[in-house]
Protein backbone atom coordinates (compact mmCIF):
# COMPACT_ATOMS: atom_id res chain seq x y z
CA UNK A 1 0.00 0.00 0.00
CA UNK A 2 1.46 3.70 -0.82
CA UNK A 3 0.42 6.02 1.85
CA UNK A 4 0.97 9.40 1.10
CA UNK A 5 3.29 11.36 4.01
CA UNK A 6 0.82 12.84 5.09
CA UNK A 7 -1.78 9.62 5.06
CA UNK A 8 1.15 7.51 6.86
CA UNK A 9 1.00 10.06 10.01
CA UNK A 10 -2.28 9.67 10.03
CA UNK A 11 -2.80 5.87 9.39
CA UNK A 12 -0.22 5.14 12.21
CA UNK A 13 -1.97 7.67 14.51
CA UNK A 14 -5.19 5.08 13.89
CA UNK A 15 -3.02 2.33 14.32
CA UNK A 16 -1.93 3.36 17.64
CA UNK A 17 -5.63 4.36 18.79
CA UNK A 18 -6.77 0.78 17.91
CA UNK A 19 -3.55 -0.69 19.94
CA UNK A 20 -4.43 1.83 22.60
CA UNK A 21 -8.34 0.26 23.09
CA UNK A 22 -6.98 -3.15 22.13
CA UNK A 23 -4.84 -2.92 25.10
CA UNK A 24 -7.11 -1.09 27.63
CA UNK A 25 -9.88 -3.48 26.93
CA UNK A 26 -7.78 -6.90 27.24
CA UNK A 27 -6.54 -5.33 30.50
CA UNK A 28 -10.24 -5.10 31.93
CA UNK A 29 -10.75 -8.90 30.73
CA UNK A 30 -7.48 -9.96 32.03
CA UNK A 31 -8.68 -8.41 36.15
CA UNK A 32 -11.36 -11.68 35.83
CA UNK A 33 -11.46 -12.86 39.41
CA UNK A 34 -13.83 -15.19 41.23
CA UNK A 35 -14.34 -13.20 43.99
CA UNK A 36 -14.99 -9.91 41.29
CA UNK A 37 -17.27 -11.00 38.89
CA UNK A 38 -17.62 -10.82 35.18
CA UNK A 39 -15.24 -8.24 32.96
CA UNK A 40 -17.68 -6.25 30.71
CA UNK A 41 -18.06 -7.93 27.57
CA UNK A 42 -18.12 -6.14 24.21
CA UNK A 43 -21.22 -4.10 24.90
CA UNK A 44 -20.26 -2.45 28.09
CA UNK A 45 -16.94 -1.77 26.57
CA UNK A 46 -18.40 -0.24 23.59
CA UNK A 47 -20.11 2.14 25.90
CA UNK A 48 -17.34 2.40 27.52
CA UNK A 49 -15.60 3.23 24.80
CA UNK A 50 -18.40 6.44 23.79
CA UNK A 51 -17.69 7.76 27.22
CA UNK A 52 -13.92 7.82 26.95
CA UNK A 53 -14.30 9.31 23.56
CA UNK A 54 -16.74 11.86 24.83
CA UNK A 55 -13.96 12.94 27.71
CA UNK A 56 -10.81 12.57 25.89
CA UNK A 57 -10.71 14.53 22.68
CA UNK A 58 -7.36 13.00 20.80
CA UNK A 59 -9.34 9.52 21.27
CA UNK A 60 -12.48 11.20 19.64
CA UNK A 61 -10.55 12.99 16.71
CA UNK A 62 -10.29 9.09 15.37
CA UNK A 63 -12.25 7.05 13.59
CA UNK A 64 -15.26 5.68 16.04
CA UNK A 65 -15.06 2.25 13.08
CA UNK A 66 -11.93 1.91 13.51
CA UNK A 67 -12.10 2.17 17.86
CA UNK A 68 -15.07 0.10 18.15
CA UNK A 69 -13.52 -2.70 15.42
CA UNK A 70 -10.66 -3.17 17.77
CA UNK A 71 -13.17 -4.06 20.54
CA UNK A 72 -15.05 -6.44 18.43
CA UNK A 73 -11.46 -7.95 16.99
CA UNK A 74 -10.70 -8.85 21.17
CA UNK A 75 -14.45 -9.75 21.65
CA UNK A 76 -14.13 -12.54 18.64
CA UNK A 77 -10.64 -13.38 19.78
CA UNK A 78 -11.59 -14.26 23.33
CA UNK A 79 -14.83 -16.29 21.74
CA UNK A 80 -12.27 -17.96 19.95
CA UNK A 81 -10.03 -19.15 22.77
CA UNK A 82 -12.63 -20.28 24.76
CA UNK A 83 -13.22 -22.59 21.54
CA UNK A 84 -10.09 -24.14 22.09
CA UNK A 85 -8.94 -23.08 18.24
CA UNK A 86 -6.99 -20.21 18.90
CA UNK A 87 -4.58 -19.19 21.16
CA UNK A 88 -5.16 -16.64 24.07
CA UNK A 89 -5.06 -12.67 23.19
CA UNK A 90 -2.12 -10.86 23.47
CA UNK A 91 -0.68 -7.23 24.22
CA UNK A 92 -0.12 -5.53 20.88
CA UNK A 93 3.33 -3.54 20.41
CA UNK A 94 4.26 -0.83 19.26
CA UNK A 95 5.87 -0.81 16.01
CA UNK A 96 5.25 -4.63 16.17
CA UNK A 97 1.65 -4.91 15.96
CA UNK A 98 0.35 -1.93 13.93
CA UNK A 99 -3.05 -2.34 11.95
CA UNK A 100 -6.60 -1.52 11.61
CA UNK A 101 -9.80 -3.38 10.41
CA UNK A 102 -12.43 -2.11 8.97
CA UNK A 103 -15.86 -3.95 8.84
CA UNK A 104 -18.97 -3.79 6.37
CA UNK A 105 -20.38 -0.84 3.70
CA UNK A 106 -17.14 0.72 4.83
CA UNK A 107 -14.79 -1.62 3.85
CA UNK A 108 -16.38 -1.83 0.40
CA UNK A 109 -15.54 1.94 -1.00
CA UNK A 110 -12.50 0.96 -3.35
CA UNK A 111 -11.96 2.13 -6.69
CA UNK A 112 -10.08 1.21 -9.47
CA UNK A 113 -7.07 3.89 -10.57
CA UNK A 114 -5.58 2.15 -13.82
CA UNK A 115 -4.83 -1.53 -14.51
CA UNK A 116 -2.54 -2.19 -11.88
CA UNK A 117 -3.15 0.08 -8.75
CA UNK A 118 -6.81 0.42 -6.76
CA UNK A 119 -7.69 3.11 -3.68
CA UNK A 120 -9.40 2.70 -1.10
CA UNK A 121 -11.29 5.24 0.93
CA UNK A 122 -10.03 4.62 4.74
CA UNK A 123 -12.27 6.36 7.56
CA UNK A 124 -11.09 9.59 8.44
CA UNK A 125 -7.62 9.48 6.26
CA UNK A 126 -9.02 9.29 2.47
CA UNK A 127 -8.65 7.53 -0.63
CA UNK A 128 -5.20 5.87 -0.28
CA UNK A 129 -3.61 4.02 -2.92
CA UNK A 130 -2.70 0.08 -3.46
CA UNK A 131 -1.23 -2.08 -5.99
CA UNK A 132 -3.25 -5.28 -6.51
CA UNK A 133 -1.98 -8.50 -6.28
CA UNK A 134 -5.05 -10.08 -7.99
CA UNK A 135 -8.62 -9.22 -9.01
CA UNK A 136 -11.23 -8.49 -6.13
CA UNK A 137 -14.18 -9.79 -5.87
CA UNK A 138 -16.08 -10.40 -2.49
CA UNK A 139 -14.31 -9.28 0.45
CA UNK A 140 -16.42 -7.99 3.16
CA UNK A 141 -13.84 -6.45 5.26
CA UNK A 142 -9.73 -5.50 5.05
CA UNK A 143 -7.14 -5.33 7.40
CA UNK A 144 -4.62 -2.59 6.80
CA UNK A 145 -0.79 -3.30 8.91
CA UNK A 146 2.64 -1.75 8.48
CA UNK A 147 5.12 -4.28 9.19
CA UNK A 148 8.37 -3.86 11.24
CA UNK A 149 10.10 -2.72 7.98
CA UNK A 150 7.87 0.00 7.89
CA UNK A 151 5.92 -1.34 4.76
CA UNK A 152 2.12 -0.48 4.70
CA UNK A 153 -0.34 -3.48 3.48
CA UNK A 154 -3.83 -3.83 2.83
CA UNK A 155 -5.45 -7.74 2.68
CA UNK A 156 -8.94 -7.56 1.54
CA UNK A 157 -10.51 -10.38 3.27
CA UNK A 158 -11.64 -13.61 0.97
CA UNK A 159 -12.30 -17.26 1.84
CA UNK A 160 -10.48 -18.55 -1.19
CA UNK A 161 -12.21 -21.67 -2.74
CA UNK A 162 -9.62 -25.15 -2.10
CA UNK A 163 -7.66 -26.82 -4.72
CA UNK A 164 -9.43 -29.06 -6.66
CA UNK A 165 -7.45 -32.96 -6.32
CA UNK A 166 -6.05 -34.22 -9.35
CA UNK A 167 -8.18 -37.27 -9.25
CA UNK A 168 -4.97 -39.12 -10.41
CA UNK A 169 -2.47 -37.80 -8.54
CA UNK A 170 -1.46 -40.27 -5.88
CA UNK A 171 -0.42 -40.40 -2.49
CA UNK A 172 2.80 -38.38 -1.72
CA UNK A 173 4.99 -38.34 1.49
CA UNK A 174 6.43 -35.37 2.51
CA UNK A 175 9.63 -35.21 5.24
CA UNK A 176 10.88 -32.53 7.02
CA UNK A 177 14.96 -33.05 6.43
CA UNK A 178 17.82 -31.34 8.44
CA UNK A 179 19.46 -30.79 5.69
CA UNK A 180 16.88 -29.50 2.97
CA UNK A 181 13.85 -28.47 4.49
CA UNK A 182 11.66 -31.28 2.91
CA UNK A 183 11.91 -34.17 0.88
CA UNK A 184 9.19 -35.99 -1.23
CA UNK A 185 8.67 -39.47 -1.42
CA UNK A 186 9.25 -38.60 -5.42
CA UNK A 187 12.31 -37.49 -4.56
CA UNK A 188 12.46 -33.98 -4.59
CA UNK A 189 14.20 -32.02 -2.33
CA UNK A 190 13.36 -27.65 -1.47
CA UNK A 191 14.34 -25.64 1.28
CA UNK A 192 12.98 -22.02 1.76
CA UNK A 193 15.62 -19.24 0.12
CA UNK A 194 16.06 -17.15 3.64
CA UNK A 195 19.14 -15.59 4.25
CA UNK A 196 21.72 -15.65 1.89
CA UNK A 197 25.33 -16.17 4.33
CA UNK A 198 25.95 -12.36 3.81
CA UNK A 199 22.91 -11.24 4.73
CA UNK A 200 23.06 -13.41 7.75
CA UNK A 201 26.21 -12.03 8.95
CA UNK A 202 24.89 -8.18 8.26
CA UNK A 203 22.18 -9.46 10.66
CA UNK A 204 24.57 -10.16 12.87
CA UNK A 205 26.99 -6.89 12.97
CA UNK A 206 23.76 -5.34 12.99
CA UNK A 207 22.42 -6.79 16.29
CA UNK A 208 25.16 -6.39 17.99
CA UNK A 209 25.35 -2.94 17.23
CA UNK A 210 21.95 -2.79 18.16
CA UNK A 211 23.00 -4.07 21.59
CA UNK A 212 25.50 -1.09 22.20
CA UNK A 213 23.03 1.45 21.22
CA UNK A 214 21.60 3.72 23.86
CA UNK A 215 18.02 2.93 24.35
CA UNK A 216 15.92 5.52 23.18
CA UNK A 217 18.76 7.18 20.92
CA UNK A 218 18.23 8.06 17.36
CA UNK A 219 20.97 5.26 16.08
CA UNK A 220 19.28 2.84 17.38
CA UNK A 221 15.85 3.73 15.84
CA UNK A 222 18.15 3.46 12.69
CA UNK A 223 19.58 0.34 13.23
CA UNK A 224 16.02 -1.50 14.86
CA UNK A 225 14.40 -0.47 11.35
CA UNK A 226 17.62 -1.95 9.34
CA UNK A 227 17.28 -5.11 11.06
CA UNK A 228 13.61 -5.29 10.49
CA UNK A 229 14.16 -4.57 6.88
CA UNK A 230 16.30 -7.87 6.74
CA UNK A 231 13.96 -9.78 8.72
CA UNK A 232 11.30 -9.17 6.77
CA UNK A 233 13.53 -9.69 3.32
CA UNK A 234 13.95 -13.45 5.58
CA UNK A 235 10.35 -13.86 5.98
CA UNK A 236 9.22 -12.67 2.93
CA UNK A 237 11.11 -15.68 1.38
CA UNK A 238 10.00 -18.37 3.38
CA UNK A 239 6.59 -17.38 3.31
CA UNK A 240 7.15 -17.28 -0.69
CA UNK A 241 8.41 -20.77 -0.75
CA UNK A 242 5.88 -21.98 1.73
CA UNK A 243 3.23 -20.55 -0.72
CA UNK A 244 4.52 -22.26 -3.46
CA UNK A 245 5.46 -25.52 -2.29
CA UNK A 246 2.19 -25.94 -0.63
CA UNK A 247 -0.23 -25.02 -3.55
CA UNK A 248 2.38 -27.50 -5.85
CA UNK A 249 1.41 -30.11 -3.58
CA UNK A 250 -2.23 -29.45 -3.53
CA UNK A 251 -2.42 -29.66 -7.11
CA UNK A 252 -0.08 -32.59 -8.28
CA UNK A 253 -1.32 -35.23 -5.26
CA UNK A 254 -5.08 -35.86 -3.95
CA UNK A 255 -3.39 -37.44 -0.42
CA UNK A 256 -0.78 -35.51 1.02
CA UNK A 257 0.73 -37.43 4.27
CA UNK A 258 3.11 -35.59 6.62
CA UNK A 259 5.01 -36.50 9.96
CA UNK A 260 3.32 -35.39 12.65
CA UNK A 261 5.41 -32.52 14.67
CA UNK A 262 7.87 -33.64 17.17
CA UNK A 263 10.43 -31.09 18.36
CA UNK A 264 12.14 -33.44 20.36
CA UNK A 265 13.20 -35.68 17.64
CA UNK A 266 14.23 -33.36 15.68
CA UNK A 267 17.06 -31.93 17.93
CA UNK A 268 17.86 -35.25 18.61
CA UNK A 269 18.75 -36.24 14.93
CA UNK A 270 21.36 -33.09 14.95
CA UNK A 271 23.09 -34.39 17.47
CA UNK A 272 23.43 -37.35 17.13
CA UNK A 273 25.35 -40.37 19.37
CA UNK A 274 28.28 -40.58 21.21
CA UNK A 275 29.74 -42.90 19.14
CA UNK A 276 28.35 -41.40 15.95
CA UNK A 277 28.06 -37.34 16.92
CA UNK A 278 26.30 -35.06 14.62
CA UNK A 279 28.79 -32.76 12.95
CA UNK A 280 27.77 -28.88 12.82
CA UNK A 281 25.25 -29.20 15.72
CA UNK A 282 24.99 -25.52 16.65
CA UNK A 283 24.18 -24.96 13.12
CA UNK A 284 21.82 -27.25 12.81
CA UNK A 285 19.86 -26.93 15.82
CA UNK A 286 19.81 -23.26 14.71
CA UNK A 287 18.17 -24.54 11.15
CA UNK A 288 15.72 -26.97 13.00
CA UNK A 289 14.42 -24.06 15.12
CA UNK A 290 14.12 -21.65 11.79
CA UNK A 291 12.16 -24.26 10.28
CA UNK A 292 10.18 -25.12 13.40
CA UNK A 293 9.49 -21.58 14.05
CA UNK A 294 8.17 -20.54 10.73
CA UNK A 295 8.85 -22.76 7.74
CA UNK A 296 6.93 -26.29 8.57
CA UNK A 297 4.43 -25.49 10.91
CA UNK A 298 2.68 -22.71 8.53
CA UNK A 299 3.57 -25.19 5.69
CA UNK A 300 1.17 -27.82 7.18
CA UNK A 301 -1.41 -25.35 8.29
CA UNK A 302 -1.44 -24.08 4.53
CA UNK A 303 -1.50 -27.39 3.02
CA UNK A 304 -4.72 -28.26 5.54
CA UNK A 305 -6.26 -24.81 4.09
CA UNK A 306 -5.78 -25.38 0.37
CA UNK A 307 -6.52 -29.26 0.53
CA UNK A 308 -8.87 -29.53 3.34
CA UNK A 309 -9.29 -33.15 3.89
CA UNK A 310 -6.80 -34.47 1.84
CA UNK A 311 -4.12 -33.95 4.45
CA UNK A 312 -3.10 -36.78 6.83
CA UNK A 313 -0.36 -36.72 9.87
CA UNK A 314 1.35 -39.76 10.48
CA UNK A 315 3.27 -41.56 13.14
CA UNK A 316 6.08 -40.06 13.04
CA UNK A 317 7.95 -43.46 15.01
CA UNK A 318 10.96 -45.14 12.98
CA UNK A 319 10.89 -43.28 9.62
CA UNK A 320 14.16 -42.33 9.41
CA UNK A 321 15.43 -45.89 10.39
CA UNK A 322 12.97 -48.06 8.61
CA UNK A 323 14.17 -49.35 5.02
CA UNK A 324 11.87 -48.73 2.49
CA UNK A 325 12.77 -51.12 0.35
CA UNK A 326 12.46 -54.30 3.13
CA UNK A 327 11.48 -52.57 5.95
CA UNK A 328 14.03 -53.52 8.42
CA UNK A 329 14.44 -51.27 11.11
CA UNK A 330 18.10 -50.04 12.20
CA UNK A 331 19.14 -46.76 13.50
CA UNK A 332 22.78 -48.16 12.01
CA UNK A 333 20.75 -47.87 8.73
CA UNK A 334 21.45 -44.39 9.06
CA UNK A 335 25.01 -43.20 8.16
CA UNK A 336 24.59 -39.74 8.00
CA UNK A 337 22.77 -36.78 7.78
CA UNK A 338 22.03 -37.80 4.00
CA UNK A 339 22.96 -41.50 3.01
CA UNK A 340 20.50 -44.39 3.89
CA UNK A 341 22.27 -47.35 3.49
CA UNK A 342 19.98 -50.67 4.62
CA UNK A 343 22.29 -52.89 6.80
CA UNK A 344 20.01 -55.78 5.68
CA UNK A 345 19.49 -55.67 1.81
CA UNK A 346 22.06 -52.93 1.26
CA UNK A 347 19.42 -50.78 -0.01
CA UNK A 348 20.90 -47.49 -0.89
CA UNK A 349 19.07 -44.45 -1.03
CA UNK A 350 18.73 -40.26 -0.06
CA UNK A 351 18.19 -40.53 3.49
CA UNK A 352 15.39 -38.16 3.96
CA UNK A 353 13.76 -39.47 0.42
CA UNK A 354 13.51 -42.31 2.24
CA UNK A 355 12.17 -41.43 5.11
CA UNK A 356 9.34 -39.39 2.62
CA UNK A 357 8.71 -42.60 1.07
CA UNK A 358 8.08 -44.42 4.65
CA UNK A 359 5.93 -41.47 5.07
CA UNK A 360 3.87 -41.91 2.31
CA UNK A 361 3.73 -45.42 2.86
CA UNK A 362 2.14 -45.31 6.55
CA UNK A 363 -1.01 -45.29 7.83
CA UNK A 364 -2.60 -42.37 8.50
CA UNK A 365 -3.38 -41.86 12.22
CA UNK A 366 -5.57 -38.69 12.16
CA UNK A 367 -7.26 -37.19 9.22
CA UNK A 368 -8.05 -33.22 9.25
CA UNK A 369 -11.40 -34.31 7.93
CA UNK A 370 -12.61 -35.08 11.58
CA UNK A 371 -11.61 -31.73 12.56
CA UNK A 372 -14.55 -29.36 14.31
CA UNK A 373 -15.03 -26.64 11.87
CA UNK A 374 -16.49 -23.06 13.32
CA UNK A 375 -19.02 -21.16 11.83
CA UNK A 376 -18.55 -18.68 8.99
CA UNK A 377 -19.57 -15.32 9.38
CA UNK A 378 -19.29 -13.51 5.72
CA UNK A 379 -18.21 -10.93 8.14
CA UNK A 380 -14.93 -13.20 10.09
CA UNK A 381 -11.77 -12.60 8.36
CA UNK A 382 -10.10 -15.72 7.25
CA UNK A 383 -7.62 -16.93 10.31
CA UNK A 384 -5.38 -19.65 10.86
CA UNK A 385 -6.95 -21.65 13.05
CA UNK A 386 -5.17 -24.51 15.21
CA UNK A 387 -7.08 -27.64 15.68
CA UNK A 388 -9.26 -27.85 19.34
CA UNK A 389 -7.68 -29.45 21.99
CA UNK A 390 -9.01 -33.22 22.28
CA UNK A 391 -9.10 -33.89 26.11
ZN1 LIG B 1 16.44 -52.98 3.44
Amino acid sequence: MYPSAAQEVLLLVACGQARFVWNLALEQRLMWARWKGPTPGFNAQAAQLTEARAAEPWLAAGSQTVQQQALRDLDQAWRQFFAGTHRRPTWRRAGQHEGIRIVGPQALRVRQDNRARSSVLVPKIGWVSFKRSRALVGWKSYRITCDRAGRWHIALAVFPEPIPAPGAGGVVGVDRGVTVAVALSTGEMTSPAGLRPREAERLLRLQRRLARARRGSNRRRKVRTLIGQLKARDGDRRKDWVEKTSTDLARRFDVIRVENLNVKAMTRSARGTIENPGRNVAQKAGLNRGILKSGWGLLVTRLEQKAPGRVEKGKAAYTSQTCNACKHIAAESRKSQATFVCVACGHRANADVNAAMNIAAGQAVTARGDRRVLARSVKREPQHARPPKVA
